[in-house]
């Protein structure tokens, strides 16, 4: 029997002339991800993919997780291939999902014949199926409302295909469709899923990680790996840049008032930011900001940080409550690396009452003990570049 993975493109149906390019890069990017599995085969035909292993001992199982976390993938399911000859049909349903059949009580049979030249009609298929069912398994009886088995059969232009419900995939547009753009990310909650929220409307995703020993760990450093490792499950291989962020840091604890200090950082972690992902071929910056979240997030604050930035700030969590951000850490799997608790650069330099309401005009004054340029220049000349892959 030839199993396969049959694919349900989403939104890409969608994009008239383009769907090709879509579809491609879907393509690329299942087989990127799918290459340590073994050889595959992939068809594109009538707003339907299928991926046929090409070795015998491809593993299904783990093939089918993968394509649940490619974006642009709406639904799939596997299914079994055969030719498109009624009594083949039958004998392989019954044998296929056996299973779940003997585990029922109702089942129905839909057709879908986008082959118009095969012989029998939709309704004529579910019932020749539907009889060889019934007298097959005697524990069956049909339920067109509400079954609990569906049993659907396609009749495609080359081949049949047996399948039973289908699974959602992670919906989306393929990542890497949309051009590049660089997220600013933390050991938190919050910066994975905006990672992942914006990969999912086809961003490629870069990555910048500010740490600054010895203040902060070689554990903290890791623990970012392993959240990119996770999300590179549904981004693809990620590329991290970590920027060595303690001389910027120091200087802010000792020149900078108190009140003012977290907003500084955030402001040269834009700087640096824009000027690596300039050189990276990043469009944008990403942060987990939230409104309202924290000190540094309230609207006055966004102000400040974004006026230094050249490149559009996307946040997609803005208008986001903790509880729906933690949901989606959880779904995606990062929300246990993310509360391992080690040291991130901002709550090393915490001051005890940061600035809710600072005004813009303030900064220039509060920023002219330091030498700016030299500064960023400097961070970015040592930031060093590393790849993660999905674990
Ligand atoms: P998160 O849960 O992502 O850490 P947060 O709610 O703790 O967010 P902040 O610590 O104020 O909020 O950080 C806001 C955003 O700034 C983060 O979502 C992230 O995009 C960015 N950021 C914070 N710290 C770092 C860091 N050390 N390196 C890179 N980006 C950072
Ligand atoms: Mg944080």
């Amino acid at each position: 029997m030839k199993e396969i993975i049959l694919i349900k493109n989403g939104e890409i149906a969608l994009k008239g002339l383009n769907r090709s390019t879509f579809e491609d890069a879907m393509i690329k990017n299942i087989r990127r991800r799918m290459a340590h599995l073994g050889k595959i085969e992939a068809r594109k035909a009538q707003s339907t993919v299928t991926i046929a292993p090409q070795d015998e001992f491809f593993d299904m199982d783990a093939a089918s997780d993968i394509v649940s976390k490619v974006f642009g993938v709406s639904a799939f399911c596997r299914a079994c291939e055969i030719e498109k000859d009624m009594s083949v049909i039958c004998k392989t349903a019954a044998e296929y999902l056996k299973n779940e059949l003997e585990g029922a009580k109702t089942f129905k049979v839909i057709a879908k014949r986008s082959d118009k030249k095969f012989p029998l009609t939709s309704p004529e298929i579910c019932r020749e199926v539907g009889g060889y069912l019934l007298s097959k398994f005697h524990n069956l009886k049909v339920d067109v409302i509400d079954p609990e088995v569906t049993v659907v059969i396609e009749i495609r232009d080359k081949n049949a295909y047996i399948h039973s419900a289908q699974t959602d995939g992670a919906g989306g547009i393929p990542t890497g469709t949309g051009g590049r753009a660089m997220l600013l990310i933390s050991g938190g909650i919050d910066s994975p899923v905006a990672g992942y929220m914006m990969a999912k409307r086809g961003l490629e995703i870069t990555a910048i990680h500010f740490a600054s020993p010895p203040y902060t760990s070689e554990r903290a450093l890791e623990k970012v790996k392993d959240l990119l490792r996770q999300m590179a499950q549904y981004c693809g291989r990620i590329k991290l840049y970590t920027v060595s962020f303690t001389e910027v840091q120091e200087q802010i604890r000792d020149r900078v008032r108190e009140e003012y200090s977290t907003l500084v950082m955030r402001r040269f972690m834009m700087r640096i930011a824009n000027k690596i992902a300039e050189k990276d071929g990043s469009l944008a910056l990403i942060t987990g900001e939230s409104l309202g979240q924290v000190a540094s997030q309230t609207l006055p604050a966004i102000c400040c940080t974004d006026a230094v930035s050249q490149m559009p700030v996307f946040r997609p969590l803005i208008g986001m409550d903790k509880e729906e951000i933690v949901a989606i850490s959880r779904k995606i799997d990062t929300f246990d690396i993310s509360v391992q608790p080690f040291e991130d650069c901002c709550t090393v330099f915490t001051p005890k009452h940061p600035k809710t309401k600072p005004n813009l005009s303030d900064f220039e004054k509060v920023e002219s003990v330091m030498d700016i340029d030299a500064l960023v220049n400097k961070a970015a000349e040592e930031t060093r570049y590393e790849y993660i892959t999905a674990v």
